[in-house]
Formats: C-alpha cells, sequence, structure tokens
C-alpha cells in the first residue's frame, strides 16, 4: 500500500482496534455515507476514525475529526436480502492523520504510520495488565475466560492492549480516547483504569442488586411467584384454573339446601379463596373447609318407607327373631305416621358379638329406605373425635359425626354408633359427654362441631348404638338410651338362623343354588357345636362360607358338577378336624374343683374354680384371672365358711394350719363379678371337707357373710354357655327364678334348675 491518501469512514458508535475484524450491517437507506464510501474506496483500504465529540454526522466538521485514527481493509462485502448490505473491517495499525480533505458529503485524508514506542517498562505494565484483567474478569460478568488464550500468543505491551481492549466494555468516550492514545504504556494505564473503574461499577451494581432483592418485600415476591404459577399452568393448559373452580364453588354453593346464614358464611369463604395468595398456609385449609361445607348433606332427606308390612317384612327376611328390636321400629314409624314431628327414639342394641346388631340396623336402614352412617366409637378417649377439631388446630377435621353424614349424604340416615360401652375418658376430654350432645334430642338439631362451626341439624337421624356389656355404657349415656337387649341364640336358634338365613345368603354370594348344595340338619348342628363356639353366628357363618369356597372351587378344579349333599360325616373333609369337644365337659370330678358360670365374650361359658391347701398359718392366696370384685367374693367365702365350720363339718386346725389357694383360670372371665361366690364357697368345703362334687354340675350365684345367696346377671348366656358344656344341675339363686322364662324350652328339658336363696340349701344337696 503505497498511498498515503485515503477515504476516510467516520464511525460513531464503535471502535475499531488494530488486529481486529468487525462485522458489520449496514441499512443501505440510513446509512448512505458507509456505503458510498465502501463502494468508493479502492484497494479496499480505507481510514477508520471516532469523531470527537459529536453524535451524528449532520454536525460533522473537520474540526471534530480526531489526529489519530486506524487503517482498516475492507474484507467482505455483500448484499443480505434484508436490504441491508455486510461488510467486515479489520483494524490494522494505528496511523496519524496528516489532514482531512473534503470531498462533498465525505472526506479523505492524507496520513503516515507511525513508530509504536516500546519501553523496558513493558513487561512489568504486561504483567500488571493481565493481573487487572484477571480481576476484571472475576468481577465483571459480561466477559469470559476465553480471551485469555488469545493473550497466550502476543508479547508485546502495545498488541496486548489492543486485544484487552476490543474485549472490554468499557464505554465508547474512553474508547476513543485509548484509541487516539499512542504510547501504549499510556494506553495500559488507560485500560486498567477503565477495568478499575467497571469492576467498581459491577461490585456496586452487585450490591444494589442484592439489596434491591432483599428489599423486595413479600407481596412483590408473592407477585412473581404468582405470576410464574400462572405461567406454569398455562403451560400445562391450567390456565384461570382457580377463576374456573371459584365459579365452580359459587354455583355449587347456591344450589345448597342450607339457610342463608351458613350460605353467607360459605361465600365469605369462598371470597377469602380468591384473594387469598396461592402460597398462603391458608389457601389449602380454606379450600378443604370449603370442600367440607359444600359437600354436607344440608336440608338433604330421604322419604321414610311408611309401608309398615313391608318394612316388616324386609326386617323379618333379613333377621331371625329378635322381635323386640323389629317391634319398636315398626312402632317408631307408625307414630310417626299419625304425627308430623316425632323425635326419634335412641336405641342402643346390647349384646354379645355376632347377634346381629349391627346387620340388623343395617336392615332397618334398608327397611326404612335410608342411608346408613356408621362409626365406632371403641377406644376412643379424645372427644374431638367425636365433636371435630377447632380449625385453627393444624391438621384439623370435622368429628367422626360429621364425617360419617357426609359420607351418607343425607340428614336423616340410620346411624350405627358401634362400641358405645368401649370408650375412655382421660385427660383429651370426655368423649361420653360429646356424645351426648349428639344424642340428645333437645340439643341435636343445633348440633355443632368444632370444625364446621355452624349448626347441623341431627335430629332426624336414627340412631341406633351397639354396645356388648350394658354396665360399661358410661351412665350419662345410659340414661338417654332405649335399651334392648339381644342374648345368645341356642343352638336351635343358630340352626334356625343357618338354614333360613345364613345359608341362603352365603349361596348367593358364592354363585351356588340350593339346587346344587344341600347342607344336612345334623351336618348343621355339628357345624354349630363343633366348629364353633360363640355367642351369635359370625363364626358359623364364616364356617359355612368356607364349606360354600370350597364347593366352588371343587366344581370349578375337578369340573365335578354333580350335586353336593353335605351330611355330618362330609364336614372333615371340607373343614378339617372338628375344633370344639360338645357336651363333654373335660374336667374331672375332682376334690376342690367346682364349676361356675360366667358371662364372657362368648356368651356364656362354664368357669371351674379351683381351690388347694399346704401347711401354712391360714393365709388366702388368690391368682388367675381375679378382678377385684371377685377377690373380695373369696374373702367372704372364706370368711362365711370360717364361722360356719362346725355346721359344715370342717377342722378347725385344717384353717389355722393350712394356707389356702384359690385359682379361677385365666382367660375365662372378662367380666368381674360377685357372682362366682357360691362357687368360691362350694369349692372351699369341697376342699376342706375331702368330698368331691359332680363335674355336671355348675352354679351362680353371689354369696353374703351371712350365706345369702343373691341374684346375679346374664342367665340365659351362662346356662346356655353350660349346656353345650355338657351340664345337667345348675344351683341358681332363687331371685333369678323369673330369668328361666326367658330359656329356651331345649335347654331346660337337658338341665335341672336348683333355686336356691341360702348357701345352707347347696350345702345340704351336695355334702351331706
Ligand atoms: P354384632 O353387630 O352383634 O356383632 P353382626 O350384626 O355383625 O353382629 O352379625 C354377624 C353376622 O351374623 C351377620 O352376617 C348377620 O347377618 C348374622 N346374624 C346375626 N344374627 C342374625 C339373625 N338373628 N338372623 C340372621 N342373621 C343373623
Amino acid at each position: 500500500m503505497d498511498s498515503k491518501k485515503l477515504l476516510v469512514l467516520v464511525i460513531n458508535d464503535m471502535v475499531i482496534f488494530p488486529n481486529n475484524e468487525v462485522r458489520l450491517e449496514y441499512d443501505n437507506v440510513y446509512d448512505y455515507q458507509m456505503i458510498e464510501i465502501v463502494d468508493k474506496i479502492t484497494d479496499n483500504y480505507m481510514l477508520l476514525v471516532n469523531p470527537i465529540d459529536i453524535d451524528n454526522d449532520e454536525s460533522l466538521d473537520i474540526t471534530s475529526l480526531p489526529n489519530y485514527g486506524v487503517l482498516g481493509k475492507l474484507k467482505l462485502k455483500m448484499n443480505i436480502p434484508n436490504g441491508k448490505t455486510r461488510i467486515i473491517i479489520e483494524g490494522i495499525k494505528r496511523v496519524e492523520i496528516l489532514n482531512y480533505i473534503s470531498e462533498g458529503k465525505h472526506y479523505s485524508a492524507n496520513f503516515k504510520e507511525i513508530e509504536i514506542p516500546t519501553s523496558d517498562e513493558d513487561e512489568s505494565y504486561i504483567n500488571l495488565l493481565i493481573k487487572s484483567l484477571e480481576r476484571y474478569i472475576d468481577k465483571v460478568p459480561y466477559i469470559g475466560n476465553a480471551i485469555m488464550n488469545q493473550l497466550a500468543d502476543i508479547n508485546n505491551l502495545s498488541d496486548l492492549c489492543d486485544l484487552i481492549a476490543s474485549f472490554l466494555t468499557i464505554d465508547y468516550n474512553h474508547k476513543k480516547i485509548y484509541i487516539t492514545t499512542i504510547s501504549p504504556i499510556k494506553r495500559c494505564k488507560l485500560l486498567i483504569q477503565a477495568m478499575n473503574e467497571e469492576i467498581k461499577l459491577a461490585e456496586l451494581e452487585k450490591k444494589i442488586d442484592t439489596e434491591i432483592e432483599k428489599e423486595l418485600n413479600d407481596a412483590q415476591k408473592e407477585y412473581f411467584l404468582r405470576e410464574k404459577i400462572k405461567m406454569i399452568q398455562k403451560e400445562l393448559g391450567e390456565a384461570n384454573s382457580k377463576d374456573e373452580e371459584i365459579v365452580f364453588l359459587k354455583k355449587k354453593c347456591a344450589k345448597l339446601k342450607c339457610n342463608s346464614k351458613i350460605k353467607e358464611k360459605i361465600y365469605h369463604e369462598i371470597n377469602r379463596y380468591e384473594t387469598i395468595h396461592s402460597n398462603s398456609p391458608e389457601v389449602g385449609m380454606i379450600r378443604d373447609y370449603l370442600d367440607w361445607m359444600l359437600n354436607l348433606p344440608w336440608g338433604i332427606y330421604t322419604k321414610d318407607n311408611d309401608d309398615l308390612n313391608k318394612v316388616k317384612a324386609i326386617l323379618d327376611n333379613s333377621h331371625y327373631a329378635l322381635e323386640e328390636i323389629k317391634e319398636r321400629i315398626i312402632e317408631y314409624l307408625a307414630v310417626k305416621q299419625n304425627t308430623n314431628n316425632l323425635r326419634s327414639p335412641i336405641i342402643c342394641l346390647v349384646g354379645p358379638p355376632g347377634v346381629g346388631k349391627t346387620s340388623l340396623a343395617i336392615s332397618i336402614a334398608k327397611s326404612l329406605n335410608r342411608k346408613t352412617a356408621k362409626i365406632s366409637v371403641g377406644g376412643i378417649n379424645d372427644e374431638a373425635e367425636i365433636i371435630g377439631h377447632r380449625r385453627t388446630y393444624i391438621g384439623a377435621n370435622p368429628g367422626r359425626i360429621i364425617q360419617a353424614i357426609r359420607k351418607a349424604g343425607t340428614s336423616n340416615p340410620v346411624f350405627i354408633i358401634d362400641e358405645i360401652d368401649k370408650m375412655t375418658k382421660d385427660i383429651k376430654g370426655d368423649p361420653a359427654s360429646s356424645l351426648l350432645e349428639v344424642l340428645d334430642p333437645e340439643q341435636n338439631n343445633k348440633f355443632s362441631d368444632h370444625y364446621i362451626e355452624e349448626e347441623f341439624d341431627l335430629s332426624k337421624v336414627l340412631f341406633i348404638a351397639t354396645a356388648n356389656y350394658i354396665e360399661q355404657i358410661p351412665y350419662e349415656l345410659k340414661d338417654r338410651l332405649e335399651i334392648i337387649n339381644i342374648s345368645s341364640y341356642t343352638e336351635y336358634e343358630k340352626l334356625d338362623i343357618a338354614k333360613n338365613h345364613l345359608i341362603p345368603k352365603e349361596l348367593e354370594e358364592h354363585g351356588l343354588t340350593s339346587l346344587q348344595v344341600q347342607i344336612t340338619d345334623e351336618a348343621i348342628m355339628t357345624m354349630i357345636r363343633n366348629y364353633t363356639k360363640e355367642a351369635g353366628v359370625r363364626e358359623l357363618e364364616r364356617v359355612i362360607a368356607t364349606l360354600l369356597r370350597k364347593i366352588v372351587k371343587k366344581v370349578l378344579l375337578e369340573k365335578n358338577y354333580s350335586f353336593y349333599n353335605i351330611g355330618e360325616n362330609d364336614l372333615e373333609d371340607f373343614l378339617g378336624k372338628k375344633k370344639y369337644l360338645y357336651l363333654e365337659n373335660s374336667n374331672k370330678s375332682e376334690v376342690g374343683i367346682v364349676n361356675g358360670m360366667a358371662y364372657t365374650i362368648f356368651g356364656g361359658d362354664i368357669l371351674p374354680v379351683e381351690a388347694t391347701l399346704y401347711k401354712g398359718k391360714g393365709n388366702l392366696t388368690l391368682t388367675g384371672s381375679l378382678g377385684e370384685v371377685m377377690q373380695e367374693s373369696c374373702q367372704i367365702a372364706l370368711s362365711y365358711i370360717k364361722s360356719n365350720q362346725k355346721e359344715f363339718n370342717i377342722k378347725s386346725e385344717l384353717l389355722s394350719t393350712n394356707d389356702i389357694h384359690i385359682h379361677v383360670p385365666e382367660g375365662a372371665v372378662n367380666k368381674d363379678g360377685p357372682s362366682a361366690g357360691i362357687t368360691i364357697a362350694t369349692a372351699l368345703i369341697s376342699l376342706l371337707t375331702n368330698k368331691t362334687v359332680d363335674k355336671n354340675i355348675s352354679m351362680t350365684g353371689e354369696i353374703t357373710l351371712r350365706g345369702r345367696v343373691l341374684a346375679i346377671g346374664g342367665l340365659k348366656e351362662k346356662v346356655i354357655g353350660a349346656h353345650r358344656a355338657g351340664i345337667k344341675k345348675i344351683f341358681i339363686p332363687t331371685e333369678n327364678e323369673k330369668d328361666l322364662e326367658e330359656i329356651a324350652l331345649d335347654i331346660k328339658k337337658d338341665i335341672e334348675f336348683i333355686l336356691v336363696s341360702n348357701y345352707q340349701e347347696i350345702y345340704e344337696k351336695l355334702f351331706k
């Protein structure tokens, strides 16, 4: 390149450094100066200058053009489709402009090349510059480490400075000063200064950022987060789901049949839900609450089946006997039809397990055409279980009453409360008194669950409670309940239940018919006697189900479609070995062992009481399942015998030189009562007189210190239990004579009952 005169390209917004290529795109309409020059230049060379202090070419004149520029080379020029021209210019080296020559719209200039000075200090400046650059890269986020690789090939300060300058994001004015500075050391200082300023700025920016971030208050954060959630929902196609939900909730609320106060409350909660921030911890709580309020069966009632005959037929069809309760339901309906506003009775069915309490209650619901709600309160010790937790409590829920009502879906279901005798009372409150609020007809039209907060009308609910032991029902509740006792079934009753209810039901459930399977009465009786031991028929039902299951399996696996007539002898094949012995009292008649009678969870059973004696000082030891009351009975019986030892022919030294031990077998008794009194006394006399009592004799009765025999409870169950154990003779208190009426003739014909009012009478019969 010989010519010292070249066209000048005035650049307004950027600096092109030596050894640096720049790609530019020019708009052909607006950047005509550039286009013209580029078109005119010869040999592709030009002078690149940045005007000293002007912003646009209108006011451009020679005085505003600098004394130094960069020799540039056009490396590429091409028109690109969008009406623009793309050029690539390479900066070559600094030159000194000698003079500018105006050529119409643009300039040309004479220039001369410059010798770039070097110095001994260059090396140290290079180090200084690199260090600054490293700090710069560290602090200023826009520049990457890539530049360091390019620096490695450069060993003079001037080129190093220019390369670094081309990378830096320092502002245009600084760059303009830099490009017109010739001394590399001065340029180096300029760069270091510019970098330091940038670092300071970057630090300041960071500081401000963190402060701003800190100052972003919760509301703003929430705003951003909510916006984000919206974006996410939008992406997932769930946009506006909350708006739609609100509309849905309001529509649902409008349809509710609750009173206006409750509606207002629900609307209020919906509004809260609408306005509350979606990340507030309350969102879920309000939504849950709304869910409950909108799904309770406010004002929804089923219409009772008022056809008394039909009700009776349904009940008879599903359950054998149980006349008292069936009658009570019919009466209730009859009176209800006569009066318009009848309070529902609160019935409590009391009896051993499996006698049909729960299933009958379900049948009652069916017969009345009502829904069923069912809870069990056994083991509950916290009143919140009944009446709910307050909403402020974390994880709060309504109590079981409201939960069951929601499940039932109507406000007048038959509501079964199982195991009402098994609630406990402790520090968390008394669930029985909460239950009282639920059951009390005076209050339960305004039942208030802690969670729901609003009153719910339970007055149309027909409550049926169940319990095993009447004695264990909390006193205050017992007062309100209409108790109906259901006692154990005798084996003949069980036979009827099996034939008329259980077998047809189970056949149907197993997809069989009576044309395929028949079970003889003897076989059913054997199932009752030898495969079950229970007061009710639950186990029997299970045994029948097992038998039918095995038959179905045989039919399908062995393709054995023959008619099955199951007799007594077939049972072992299907059910395995007999589990219980019948009418075979396994106890031997022994001195000191006498059969008492107990009312247990299986209904009734015999309870052998054992007494023994050994050398000692007249002490009494008691073991086995003896509650406090029974221990007292032992003391009383012993005192009674001691005070009458002469009449009973007991040698006095026997009592003073021996210790006596009384044992009642574990597991035989669940309930602690005084009814073993006469049995204990008899076992002691047998022991002390060395006379056996026949193992086929049993007895039940409380004894006093004077030997009076007092009435006991549960006679029917006890007698049924004793009968199945093969007992032939039973001593019972005279006061219990009336209870014999309840006992089936089938049983009475097998057993001799001896009524006693004083222990003397037993003594006479057994020991004289
Ligand atoms: P509970 O509630 O007294 O413990 P369930 O109601 O659960 O007893 O009864 C157990 C099973 O015995 C049920 O399948 C029921 O149908 C049947 N059952 C009980 N008593 C009778 C009865 N009198 N007639 C017909 N089936 C009965």
